[in-house]
């Protein structure tokens, strides 16, 4: 499949879901000699620069993911952290070890010198392979769910992974809950020539971007974007057509590219959320887009927003 290249797509592995349900399969995968694992430490994947512990995909002087055997942890480390497992490319196993509960990784664990818990925004800028890039996401995004929903929502009762970390289980009233992804469009609204640009007041300064809002129970994606134009814009959305989504494990969101053709140029800023924002020309953004523009710029290429810029500057 033929899948746009947004940063954090284009996961190469196989989650092969109707065998990692089954406790026995994964501990007899676990155990296999082949199999590796990637540490996590307080939300930062660990990356290195040892050839014996990369994949190789990378530049070699990149900062990549660092794969261990089993064996490289010791029992007690294993019995305090959390496991889940990524998926199989080449019959070979790829799980994910989170160690947040070890205070000192590089001591305790053994990993000083051997590399670096890098945050992964910081990564998603740099020339890592993409699949790679990917795997970490899918991991981190699981991770974030897990220590965010450790207790049972129905009960209060503190809840168990389950099935590798696709599940959690509650032992007190046995209610089942899953990964949860948040829904996020974001969309450029267009209008002739010219494109809506918005910044919070969070943003660097000088940096505008595609604006986006949460879905809302009860609402198609089109009316999410129509609702967050009109609510943080003032802006009448005419048509909504799709344009490719991305994986963001910032906590666990998807994010929606959409593009919004607007009836007019009219719009209204709601001054809590948007600190600035206008129609921006094709001529403009395009020299926004190639780094040219010295009055504002961009997201970088890793954000799902720099291309919905992208596509409309290549539009016509
Ligand atoms: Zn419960």
């Amino acid at each position: 499949m033929n899948v746009y290249p947004n940063i954090f797509s284009n996961n190469p592995l196989d989650r092969v879901s109707y065998l990692r349900s089954n406790p026995d399969w994964i501990k007899k995968t676990i155990a296999k000699e082949d199999t590796v694992f990637t540490p996590f430490w307080r939300g930062k994947p660990f990356v290195s620069t040892i050839s014996g512990l990369v994949s190789g995909n990378s530049s070699p002087d990149q900062q990549s993911p660092a794969w261990f055997p089993l064996s490289f942890f010791e029992d007690k480390i294993i019995g305090s952290s959390m496991v889940i497992f990524l998926g199989l490319l080449n019959n070979k196993a790829y799980f994910s070890i989170d160690i947040s509960k070890i205070s000192d990784p590089d001591n305790e664990v053994g990993l000083k010198d051997l590399g670096i818990f890098e945050d992964l925004m910081v990564l998603s800028s740099q020339a890592i392979d993409p699949g790679e890039l990917a795997i970490l996401g899918q991991a981190k995004a699981i991770f974030e769910w897990h220590n965010s929903h450790k207790f049972c929502s129905r009960c209060g009762s503190e809840s168990s992974l389950s099935e590798a970390g696709y599940k959690r289980i509650c032992g007190a009233c046995n209610s089942e809950h899953f990964p949860r992804t948040d829904p996020v469009v974001i969309m450029l609204a267009t209008y002739n020539d010219g494109a809506f640009l918005g910044r919070q007041k969070r943003f660097p300064p000088g940096m505008y971007s595609a604006l986006a809002g949460f879905i809302e129970h009860g609402e198609s994606i089109e009316e999410a974007v129509a609702r967050e134009l009109n609510e943080e814009a003032g802006i009448s959305t005419k048509k909504v057509s799709y344009h490719s989504s991305q994986p963001w494990a910032f906590p666990f969101s998807l994010m929606i590219g959409c593009i919004a053709e607007a009836n007019s140029e009219n719009f209204k800023l709601d001054e809590i959320e948007i600190d600035e924002g206008r129609w921006f020309s094709r001529s403009e953004l395009k020299k926004a887009i190639e780094g040219n523009n010295s009055n504002f710029f961009v997201p970088p290429s890793m954000a799902i927003a720099h291309h919905l810029i992208k596509n409309f500057v290549n539009s016509k």
